[in-house]
């Protein structure tokens, strides 16, 4: 390892946050190159920083070169990124897009910092939204589509999803594009008629924000019509995850792995990482990003994280090859 890895210089360390006298402390990293949250033992840093990496084990070694922690050396890190940075662009063939198709939802969080009203899009924005992903899809050579959904509380403007969705599926097929989409839900109203309206708008993917469990959850995110939200979108993922059609959607369910596929109970469906894109006022924020065939808790194809001897993941993002500065 000495010699073929360096500290990036783009790392960012806290004060060590065990409490205090603990006999094994640790403080929390932040890779800036990835994105990347980890939580390790101040005996690690203290080797980091020294260049002792032979003090370190090694599966705590592959974490930090995989996160970018160590990186290989190179005579100025800054053009390094710079360079990887507008290969990326000049490489990429998805177009990536966030569409707000509502300014209304229906919860009150405490955190939100949207002042929401009862406005949806219309038919014009709509139909000029759809022109400008077109041409802009011609302009450069890309191969695929990806929509996020994301609010206020989309699933309040199901109709304007789908008429915008309709136009994109019926013009990208014979523009060799492949349309996809993601949602980001607060999943009060995420029905399973909802769910297969979506579904047939290609919308496979789902973010659903649960900070804490029952009460907690309720306290920073309640229903502005009064009550808590928590039961209710833990129901709707009970029903919308039993569904054959949640489950049967591009994956194969065995003998060999129906574990794979049962609903979450009271208590589960809760990670401790927080999804991409949502800044809660701290707390225990937990996030379920899931989709058919994949499990709650875990980004589909994103394998579970290898626990080094002094490392934790402490947080996640999503991460791809998309280019949302090509709109
Ligand atoms: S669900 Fe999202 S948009 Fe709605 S109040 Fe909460 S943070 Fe705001």
């Amino acid at each position: 390892m000495h010699g073929e890895y360096v500290l990036s210089r783009y790392l960012i360390a806290s004060d060590i946050v065990s409490p205090a006298h603990h006999p094994d402390p640790s403080r929390l990293l932040f890779a800036s190159r990835t994105g990347k949250s980890l939580l390790v033992k101040e005996r690690i840093y203290r080797s980091l920083l020294a260049g002792e990496f032979d003090r370190i084990d090694q599966a705590t070694l592959l974490q930090l070169r995989a996160d970018e922690v160590l990186v290989p050396p190179t005579s100025d890190e800054f053009l390094d990124l710079l360079e990887k940075n507008q290969r990326g662009i000049r490489e990429t063939h998805t177009l990536s897009l966030t569409l707000q198709p509502t300014a209304n939802c229906q919860l009150g969080c405490g955190y939100c910092g949207q002042q929401h009203v009862k406005k949806n899009l219309d038919e014009d924005t709509s139909a000029r939204i759809v022109a400008r992903i077109m041409d802009t899809l011609r302009r450069k050579s890309y191969i695929r589509l990806a929509i996020n959904w994301y609010g206020g509380e989309p699933i309040l403007a199901l109709k304007q999803i789908e008429d915008i969705s309709g136009q994109l599926i019926e013009q990208c097929g014979p523009a060799g594009v492949h349309f996809f989409a993601s949602m980001v839900t607060n999943g009060l109203s995420f029905k399973p008629d909802v769910y297969l309206r979506l579904q047939r708008q290609r919308v496979n993917s789902f973010q659903i924000t649960l900070d804490g469990i029952g009460h907690i959850h309720d306290l920073m995110r309640p229903v502005k019509a009064g009550g808590g939200s928590f039961d209710i979108i833990l129901q709707n993922l009970v029903d919308v995850t039993g569904m054959p059609e949640f489950s049967a959607n591009r994956s194969g369910v065995t003998s060999h792995n129906p574990h794979q596929y049962q609903p979450p109970q009271p208590g589960q469906g809760c990670r401790s990482d927080r999804p991409a894109g949502r800044s809660g006022a701290g707390g225990a924020q937990c996030g379920a990003g899931f989709s058919p065939g994949g499990g709650l808790g875990r980004q589909p194809g994103r394998p579970r994280q290898p626990g080094g001897g002094g490392l934790r993941r402490a947080g996640n993002r999503l991460d791809g090859a998309c280019d949302p500065a090509g709109f």
